[in-house]
């Protein structure tokens, strides 16, 4: 199979836990929205590789087998220490 490890996420939601992937977003309000109505949080900054540890389930690539990696999401990451941000 051609499955690679993932890039990590660049920003985090406080709030909800929604990732992004564009730098545009980081310090931007989430935008998640849950039950109708938008996220109140805002992505903090997840850029640095020490954010993030590569999940050992899904060796980075987010998924096993067929479905997503249900230990990261199917992110292929976890946070290192989601209590700092
Ligand atoms: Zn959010
Ligand atoms: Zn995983």
């Amino acid at each position: 199979m051609g499955d690679t490890a993932k890039p990590h996420p660049l920003g985090v939601c406080k709030a909800c836990g929604a990732i992004t992937y564009r730098k545009e977003l980081v310090n931007q309000r989430c935008i998640r929205a849950r039950r109708g109505s938008r996220c109140g949080g805002t992505f903090a900054v997840a850029s640095r590789d020490a954010c993030w540890k590569q999940c050992t389930s899904c060796s980075g690539t987010g998924k096993q087998g067929a479905v997503a990696c249900t230990y990261c999401r199917g992110i292929g990451w976890n946070l290192a220490k989601p209590w700092s941000l």
